[in-house]
């Protein structure tokens, strides 16, 4: 069940409610006004709340959730918040069996997939199955106006990449194509206007459909070598989600250019630019979005190792996913260079 509009927290309660529940858990990471907003559309339905959602949903913050599942009889699960958020939400769902209603903040699209990552020890693993699936999103325009620019951008692009790596999953059928290929069109020209006016509400109606839609793909179909390295990334050298997206996306797409021709002049077109991965690029500096693996953190001494991982097993990807080749791109990302 998915609830868009203006306004659409205020039906949170009536949702809870649709699912045979009275006893809510609110979860969230911290993120201001709009958790003041579901408390107060939750009403009597709050039991207990919980605003330590970390990313990359780490399990010693899901057992700590959990204690409170068990001591306010919690009956529901309602998380307010991006990826995070959502993560502790389905972590906490397979554990105690209780339905999940999700108001996305951001634009990461976890909220439509029944995949999630968890870290034990340091370590990154996924799991999928229907019980991670959320059983309703509430998606509110309202609630992502104080979602920082600096966020917005390269959570934006995060949806970007779900989409466009969508576009050349062997499975992908039509109706992702459409998906995607709107998600695209909509992010581009909905990005630079959110980065000038955050609170244009049209601008921002626009970013949460296509991370909608971008989520719908990600659920859709399987990804390739992007979002294997980013999880490498982010799993194994602790590199942050979305803004390891950002700046990886517009040199992955590069890589799989020759071997994609076909879906990257349809991501140009979308873009209304003439190069894929060129626009991608230029859309992110355009609006002050990250471009160098260097300033998020990652050391230099760290790419070689990087693209072992990403490359030790074979997985379905435009272009075979050669560890040269992909140690390049990370050297190109770490230098911030414009794609070739
Ligand atoms: P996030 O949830 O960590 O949020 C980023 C930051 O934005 C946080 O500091 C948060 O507090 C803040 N924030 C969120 N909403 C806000 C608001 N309305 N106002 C002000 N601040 C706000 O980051 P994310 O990029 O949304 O999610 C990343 C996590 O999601 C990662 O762990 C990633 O692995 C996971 N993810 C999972 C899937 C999936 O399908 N399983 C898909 C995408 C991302």
């Amino acid at each position: 069940m998915v609830v868009f509009g203006a306004g659409a927290v205020n039906r949170v309660g009536e949702e809870v409610e649709r699912l045979g529940a009275s006893r809510a858990l609110l979860l969230s990471s911290p993120s201001g006004r709009a958790v003041d907003r579901m408390r107060a559309a939750l009403g009597p339905l709050l039991a207990a709340e919980f605003a330590g959602a970390a990313p990359h949903t780490p399990v010693e913050v899901t057992e700590r959730a959990l204690r409170l599942v068990r001591e306010h009889s919690v009956d529901c699960l309602v998380a307010i918040g991006g990826g995070s958020t959502t993560g502790l939400a389905k972590a906490l769902a397979v554990r105690a069996g209780l339905p999940q209603v999700i108001v996305p903040t951001t634009y990461a699209g976890s909220e439509v997939t029944s995949v999630l990552g968890e870290t034990v020890d340091g370590r990154k693993t996924t799991r999928s199955g229907p019980e991670i699936l959320p059983d309703t999103v509430v998606y509110d325009v309202d609630l992502t106006l104080d979602l920082p620019v600096a966020v917005s951008v390269t959570s934006a692009v995060n949806a970007m990449a779900h989409a466009v790596e969508a576009l050349y999953a062997p499975e992908v059928d039509p109706a992702t194509e459409e998906k995607a290929l709107e998600a695209i069109t909509l992010i581009t020209r909905a990005l630079p206007v959110v980065a000038g006016s955050p609170a244009d509400v049209a601008a921002r109606g626009d970013l949460l459909r296509a991370a909608w839609l971008a989520g719908t793909c990600l659920e859709a179909v399987g990804m390739g070598l992007h979002h294997k390295l980013c999880h490498t990334l982010g799993g194994s050298f602790a590199m942050p989600h979305a803004a390891t997206h950002t700046v990886v996306l517009p040199h992955v797409m590069a890589y799989n250019a020759p071997a994609a021709p076909e879906v990257m002049r349809r991501v140009a077109e979308a873009m209304g630019t003439d190069d894929a991965a060129r626009g991608v690029h230029d859309l992110v500096v355009s609006v002050g979005g990250p471009t160098s693996l260097r300033d998020l953190g990652m050391a230099e001494a760290d790419l070689a190792r990087a693209a072992e991982l990403a490359t030790a097993r074979p997985y379905p990807n435009p272009r075979a996913p050669e560890r040269e080749g992909v140690e390049a791109l990370l050297v190109d990302a770490w230098h911030a260079r414009r794609p070739a």
